[in-house]
Parts: structure tokens; sequence; C-alpha cells
């Protein structure tokens, strides 16, 4: 992977654990968003708020960010064993267990087992019995990441201004196309993003090294700086856009194994949201198993899909949303209302304190009534 941007809603809780200068070191600083339509005429300047709503964004490189999480968990004594690979998930209710079995046939036993194997998750059909029968949404998108001295970004006249200017952060929309590039750690690397109409039918099984003449296809007729900055890059990634149906539970029947992350609920990388969610659902999980205790596990698992379930889904369809405003956009369209949308509900939410506060009214509710699957508005 490349670019991972973490919204002011897991900002917040990185910065509370402490990680906010490590974060801020490896992570892009640019002004705002320079948006322009496809012949190259600006048509909004988006401000970057930073911070907004009280808490940071984090714009940097997946391995370096990873990185960083990585050494707190090991500060923090977790033990984290690199190479392993599940082969069955199992429960045990009389008992009160749960557990895996790695491929070479080691059983791990715990109070509580948490499946966070991405958007390819096996354990969404072991464990849940669901059949993913994702589908293509008709959209691809082809991504870059690379030095900018190497590439002589600084040489050409058309896109020297990425390095010499900071960190930049551009865009172009036209029809059913939208291009994002930006350079980071003050010009050093550039990485861009092109999502574009695919009629292949692949799945995102498939991340296939991408052809730069088709990249150029795209932008054949647009700002000459999109070729310009495109071209620069030694290779790309083509990625196929999937859409999954939202999983009917993300728990397993005797309440002690769970998924969540991509594994429950795949987002499309253009929501820009997937890695945030994936962190409040673990801060969420991590406060309801605390305050439920090991005797009541299934209650916490419960409680934890009843509080995420909507919520995940509403930031899903957010991305979305954003996608086709810019891609039905015409030339003329300008202002404020092709902005990315910066909503209170997304940003402002602080998953850790909302957990705290509503754990038990639902606990009480889930004793009353009994637990019942989630729906959606
Ligand atoms: C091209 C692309 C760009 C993206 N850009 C952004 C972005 O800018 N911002 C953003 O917020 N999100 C972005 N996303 C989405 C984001 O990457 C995911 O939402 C996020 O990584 C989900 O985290 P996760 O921990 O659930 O799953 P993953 O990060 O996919 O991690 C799953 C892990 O489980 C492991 N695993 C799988 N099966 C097993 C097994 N049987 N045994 C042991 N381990 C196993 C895998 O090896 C992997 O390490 C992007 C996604 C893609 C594909």
């Amino acid at each position: 992977g490349d670019i991972l941007s973490l919204g002011p809603n897991a900002g917040r809780i990185l910065a509370r654990w402490g990680l906010h200068d490590r974060l801020w070191a490896v992570c892009g600083h640019h002004p705002g968003l320079n948006l322009h339509n496809h012949l190259g005429e600006l048509v909004r300047f988006q401000k970057s708020e930073q911070p907004m709503f009280g808490a940071y964004s984090y714009n940097g490189h997946r391995a370096e960010i990873h990185g960083i999480l990585f050494e707190h968990a090991l500060e923090l004594g977790v033990n984290i064993r690199m190479g392993e690979e599940v082969a069955e998930y199992w429960e045990d209710d009389a008992r009160g267990a749960s557990g895996v079995t790695l491929m070479g046939g080691e059983e791990l036993e715990a109070d509580v087992v948490v499946a966070a194997d991405g958007v390819r998750s096996f354990a969404r059909k072991f464990v849940l019995n669901y059949q993913d029968r994702p589908k293509p949404s008709g959209y691809a998108v082809y991504r870059a990441w690379f030095d900018a001295a190497e590439q002589g970004v600084d040489k050409d006249p058309l896109t020297r201004h990425m390095v010499t200017d900071g960190d930049v952060f551009y865009g172009w929309i036209g029809q059913d196309v939208h291009m994002l590039t930006s350079s980071n750690l003050g010009g050093k690397t550039i990485s861009w993003v092109i999502t574009h109409k695919d009629d292949t039918g692949l799945l995102d099984t498939s991340s296939l090294p991408g052809k730069m003449e088709d990249v150029l296809k795209i932008v054949q007729g647009w700002d000459p700086r999109c070729a310009a900055i495109l071209s620069k890059a030694p290779e790309c990634v083509d990625w196929k856009l999937t859409v999954h149906d939202p999983l009917p539970t993300w728990i397993s029947k005797s309440g002690r194994i769970i998924l969540i992350g991509d594994a429950a609920h795949p987002f499309l990388p253009t929501s820009a949201q997937g890695a945030s969610q994936a962190i409040e659902d673990g801060v969420t999980l991590a406060v309801l198993l605390q305050l439920a205790g090991k005797q009541n596990v299934p209650v916490a698992l419960q409680a934890w899909e009843k509080i995420r379930y909507q919520r995940v889904r509403d930031s899903q369809v957010m991305g979305e949303s954003t996608r086709d405003k810019w891609h039905q956009a015409k030339p003329e369209d300008k202002g404020e209302k092709l902005d990315m949308p910066r909503p209170a509900w997304l940003f402002a939410f602080d998953a850790e304190a909302h957990a705290y506060e509503v754990y038990d009214d639902i606990r009480e509710e889930i004793e009353r009534e009994g637990y019942s699957l989630p729906t959606l508005a």
C-alpha cells in the first residue's frame, strides 16, 4: 500500500496514546486542497484544518504509520507474532473459551478472539458462515508513491512546484474521473491516485501492476500537469474497487469471536475512513471488554455491534457520495459545494468516550429485551 489518511476521529485516539509527535514527523502537512476542473482551472481551494474538532489528521506512508503503531504495541508489552497464519477459529461455549489453530497446528486459547483479517477475510466464512459476494463497483484506482528527486520531479517545470513549495495537495475532477496528488515530507515524496471507470469486471482480490500508457489515456486532453506528474511514477498499482453488501452480523454464534475492521466492513479506498473506522472499532471494543469483564464477553460484543453497525455504514456511504459529486461536476462548477465533507458526526466523534457513556444503557437494553441482529436505518 501507499498513503494512509487517518481522520481526526482516529487522530484524537492516537494523540491520547502519546503518538502525536512520532506521527507528525512522518506525515504530510499541506495547507489545503487545490481542486481544478480537468482543463486546469482552479475551482476550489479547501483549506486544511489542523487541528479540526480539537484533533489532528495524519496522512502519511502506510508502512511508516504501521511501524509507529507496531512499536507502540511492543512498548505496551503486547506479544505480536509475525508470519503466523490462522487456519481455524473455534469457540467452546461450555468452557466460556474461544481460540485459533495456527497453520502449524498450534492452538491458542483466549477469552475472546478478534478476527481483524482484512478485506479478504476468511473469518467471514469460517466464523459467520457468511459467503461474501463482492461486486465490481465499475471503478478502479491507479496509485503510486515515489521519491521526488529520484524521478526528476524538480526538473520538470510542470511539476517543480510540488517540491519547491513544501507539501502541496492538488486535485483534478472530470467526467467519471478524479485525480489527487500530494507531496510529503517537505516535497521529498510524491503520491498520486486516480479513480476512473473500469469495466473489466475484476474484483479487489487482484491488485495488479498498472500500465502507464493506460493511466495516461485517462487524462488525454486534460491539464498537462496531470500527465506530467503521473508519468514520473516508476510504477503504479491498479486496484479494482469492489462493493460488498453489509454483513448481517459481526459476531459468532456463541459470542466469543468477533470480526472487526475491513473483515467486518470493507471500505472503498476512496472513502479515506477505512483505517479510522478500524481504529474506532478496536478502541470501542477495548472499552466494552474492560467494562463488561471476562465473565460477560458475549454482552460486550453485542453492545459493540449495536454501537458500531450504523455508524460504520454511514461513513461508508459518505465516501461514495464524494466520489459521485466530483465525477458528475460540470467544468463550470465552483466553490464550497465541491468540498470534501467534514461532518461533525464523523470527525468530532470520540469513540472511547462514547463507549464509556453508552455501555450501561445498551447492556440494560440487551438484558431487558434480548439481543437481536442489527438493522440499518
Ligand atoms: C489501495 C488502498 C488504499 C487505501 N487508502 C486508505 C486511506 O487513505 N485511508 C484509510 O483510512 N483507509 C484506506 N484504505 C483502507 C484501509 O487500508 C483499510 O480499511 C484498513 O487497512 C483496514 O484495516 P484492517 O486491520 O481491518 O485490515 P488490514 O489492514 O487489511 O489487515 C488485515 C491483516 O490480517 C492479516 N491476515 C489475513 N488473513 C490472516 C490469517 N488467516 N491469519 C493471520 N493473519 C491474517 C493480513 O495479512 C493483514 O495483515 C485503503 C485501502 C486500499 C486497498
